[in-house]
């Protein structure tokens, strides 16, 4: 048996190996086993940072992590009905989960699950290099139990399936097997990348919501285009109802996208906008339905939509900027920064960063307390003139609060 506690204490943060100690110790009083499962542990081999710490209790993980919490003045989240609560402190969070086996009736249906022990809670997992643990209780803190050769896949950056039925049973995991793929710069084990080709079509026995989570997912990935790429190649973005005929220069799109990325803006809504810059409103329809997005989502494609109709008409000579921002300010931002990436002209990329970035925020100083003040009732009229008012700054007929008083009175 490999211990790794030297590993683990020396990769760890000092609180945290300690609270896994002490995590142990609870169990071992209550006579229950606690593991750490999952991507830290193989983060932990590679040397890889991460703090989402998953713990497996062989026993009652509720009621174990409601005496931990009480016990550190955490807030805890319980969900009874699958046996699992979350502890959320500073930038942690600790999910503790009772082990489980999983059974499924059908290919892409949620499992059956059942409490089980530690073996179980493994084998029903993705691949090999996720599907070690390591022991907490105290006489065996840091045991490695790795039943399905994950370290030998780590040492040869394999992701390999634990049973050639793995894809059948829920092929989210073709999604997943691409996205550890880039992220660890691994590659598919053989015999697990034809299965993944034979059964790519399960991806149509999936639910658009558990599809949307693993797009979700790959976008949030350091390189989400290597994914992207890879997963249109193969055909499996068509199943998403994503079918990107032209993928060409994409690269380059999420590469710009990183580089000029305001921290204002959601990196994540711009790559999606990336994408639905290269569907038309058929495929963009389809792709919603299909993934039954939610509602931001929805949004972010329907307006790229409404971006692409808008574009041309912005390359025009005689434009004013009042124009333009009329056009805009409807639109998430995400989507304008978006179309301002793929315009192939110059013109309407300036245009479009010179709204992101200054005429949307622009204002009049007069406001519609200031116009009531000087006599204008609430109503339609003021808000003409508060519109005038605007036009006038976003087109610099005036400049000043001077300028906006006269404009004022002219109008009135
Ligand atoms: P990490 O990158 O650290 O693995 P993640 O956010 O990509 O985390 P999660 O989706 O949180 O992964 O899953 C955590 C663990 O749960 C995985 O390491 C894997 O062991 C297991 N898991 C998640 N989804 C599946 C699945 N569809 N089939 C089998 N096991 C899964």
């Amino acid at each position: 048996m490999v211990n790794i506690s030297v590993k683990l204490e020396a990769q760890l943060p000092q609180g945290l190996a300690s609270l896994l100690r002490e995590i142990g110790e609870i169990a071992e009083a209550r006579g229950e086993s606690a593991y750490l499962v999952g991507g830290v542990v193989r983060d932990v081999l590679l040397g890889r940072s991460n703090f989402d710490f998953d713990v497996v209790i062989k026993g009652r993980a509720i009621s174990l992590a409601r005496q931990l919490a009480r016990d550190k003045g955490w807030d805890i989240r319980t969900h009874p009905r699958f046996g699992t609560a979350k502890l959320l402190w500073e930038d942690f969070s600790l999910d503790l989960v009772t082990a489980r086996s999983e059974t499924y009736d059908r290919p892409g249906a949620l499992p059956t699950v059942k409490a089980g022990n530690i073996e179980d809670d493994l084998a029903r997992r993705d691949f090999t290099i996720n599907a070690m643990c390591i022991c907490l209780n105290p006489r065996i803190f840091g045991d490695l139990l790795d039943p399905h050769g994950g370290q030998v896949d780590l040492e040869q950056k394999l992701v390999r399936i634990l049973h050639h039925q793995s894809f059948v049973d829920d092929p989210t995991r073709i999604l997943r097997a691409l996205r550890y793929e880039q992220r660890l710069g691994f590659q598919l084990e053989s015999e697990t990348n034809d299965l993944l080709i034979k059964h790519l079509t399960n991806l149509d026995t999936v639910t658009g919501e558990r599809l949307w989570h693993e797009l979700e997912l790959i976008l949030e990935e350091d390189l989400p285009e290597t994914i992207i790429l890879k997963a249109n190649a193969l055909g499996i973005l068509q199943r998403l109802g994503i079918p990107l005929s032209n993928d060409e220069g994409l690269t380059e799109c999420f590469v710009t996208a990183r580089s000029v990325h305001d921290q204002s803006l959601s990196l994540h809504s711009i790559s999606l906008a990336l994408l639905a810059h290269r569907m038309d409103s058929e495929e963009i329809e389809g792709c919603i339905t299909r993934l039954k997005m939610p509602g931001w989502a929805t949004r972010v494609l329907r307006d790229t939509l409404h971006i692409m109709e808008s574009v041309p008409s912005m390359e025009a000579l005689d434009i004013l900027p009042s124009e333009i921002y009329r056009m805009l300010k409807p639109l998430i931002p995400e989507v304008i920064a978006s179309a301002a990436i793929t315009s192939n002209s110059p013109t309407v990329q300036e245009r479009l960063e010179i709204f992101l970035y200054n005429w949307r925020y622009v204002k009049p100083e007069i406001t519609g307390t200031d116009l009531q003040k000087m006599g204008v009732s609430p109503g339609k009229q003021l808000g003409e003139i508060l519109k005038a008012l605007h036009d006038a700054r976003l087109n610099q007929t005036v400049t000043n609060r001077d300028e906006e008083e006269i404009l004022t009175r002219k109008l009135l």
